[in-house]
């Protein structure tokens, strides 16, 4: 027998914002969910809902097609929460997308595009477009400022079995490289993490070694005095006039006192772990994407009070910078002007 004096109103709350993977899912089915995490981690619509074509704030909600419409005429005056977003144009639903989201900045080395195609049901091409765009949205806004204090530099190469490559790309490659046949140069900075501040780097992919490619990132990225580490290869770009420029020789040894690039050599090992076990083929066009995004999880292990990020938080901040950037399939398969296929119509 049931006790009806226990038995309580139905009242309709609304769920706190997911802490698993397995939240996420069941959270993200619900498209008012979705609406409503969208609008509560979009900052430019903090203070309601603006055209993005004409910047006007009086805009009507269609609620059947969950829709904006602005109430100036002109060309797309009907809009959704996608819009201006790496979602805009996708035919995908947002239920999809924000589990790839969450799956993707939260996997200790990433998805491959096979894996969200079966995960998520849609094609391979599909998911692989889809990725890339979250990987967009992961790559740093750098507004967290310049790196300071002690900074290792230090440079890696990736991929490219030579043997594997189409005789003029092979050409192509052996022009930019240099000496290293085949191999990506990444440059990573990274600042040493203090008692008030975690760890964080910045990597990205340059034509070469060189100091006249090497300089300018580093000017761009650390404050002038910092003290920075280097392997023997940095007595090419040695910028002694604004940095206390530290080299160890790895001939002789790895590690001088604090003359070290260790922590800069773990980053290595996990960026090229995520690309062997991943993803199995990454075309060097296509390899600043994966830095990116191995930087990304890098920088958002912790809080700038160094507590530990959870998921969720993890999540949110992807979602908070998915805002403002686009990149078309075109863009990414470098056809642009070629006709797109429709791969965005599946589901
Ligand atoms: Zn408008």
């Amino acid at each position: 027998m049931l006790d009806s004096s226990r038995l309580l109103p139905y009242t309709r709350t609304m769920p706190t914002e997911p802490r698993t993977l397995q939240e996420a899912i069941l959270y993200f089915a619900d498209p008012e969910n979705c609406m409503h995490y969208l609008l509560a981690h979009r900052p430019e619509w903090k203070n309601g809902v603006v055209c993005p074509t004409c910047d006007s704030k009086d805009v009507g909600f269609i609620a059947s097609r969950r829709m904006w419409q602005c109430k100036n005429r002109h060309p797309k005056s009907q809009f959704s929460v996608k819009v201006g977003t790496i979602m805009e144009d996708s035919a995908i639903g947002l239920d999809k997308w924000l589990v790839a989201i969450w799956m993707q900045t939260n996997s200790r080395n990433g998805v491959s595009s096979w894996e969200i195609h079966r995960s998520l049901g849609i094609t391979q091409k599909c998911a692989w477009h889809m990725l890339h765009r979250i990987r967009l949205a992961m790559q740093d806004d750098l507004s967290g400022g310049t790196l300071s204090g002690e900074v290792e530099v230090d440079e890696s190469y990736i991929g490219g079995k030579a043997r594997n490559m189409h005789r003029s790309r092979k050409r192509r490659m052996q022009i930019t490289c240099g000496r290293k046949v085949g191999k990506t140069v990444v440059l990573g900075i990274l600042e040493r993490e203090t008692e008030s501040k975690p760890k964080r780097i910045r990597a990205t992919v340059v034509p070469d070694a060189q100091k006249l490619t090497i300089a300018p990132e580093v000017y761009a990225h650390v404050e002038p005095g910092s003290q920075i580490h280097s392997d023997e290869h940095g007595n090419n770009w040695r910028m002694d006039d604004r940095y206390i420029h530290n080299i160890v020789n790895h001939l002789e040894t790895y590690v001088q006192g604090n003359v070290h690039t260790n922590t800069l050599e773990n980053f290595w090992s996990l960026l090229k772990r995520g690309l062997a076990g991943t993803y199995v083929a990454v075309e060097p066009f296509h390899l600043f994407r994966y830095v990116d995004e191995r930087a990304f999880r890098y920088n958002n292990r912790r809080h700038a009070d160094g507590e530990v990020m959870t998921d969720s938080e993890r999540f949110s901040v992807a979602v908070e910078q998915i805002v403002g950037r686009r990149l078309t399939y075109a863009e990414l398969t470098g056809k642009v002007g070629e006709k797109r296929e429709g791969t965005e119509t599946v589901n």
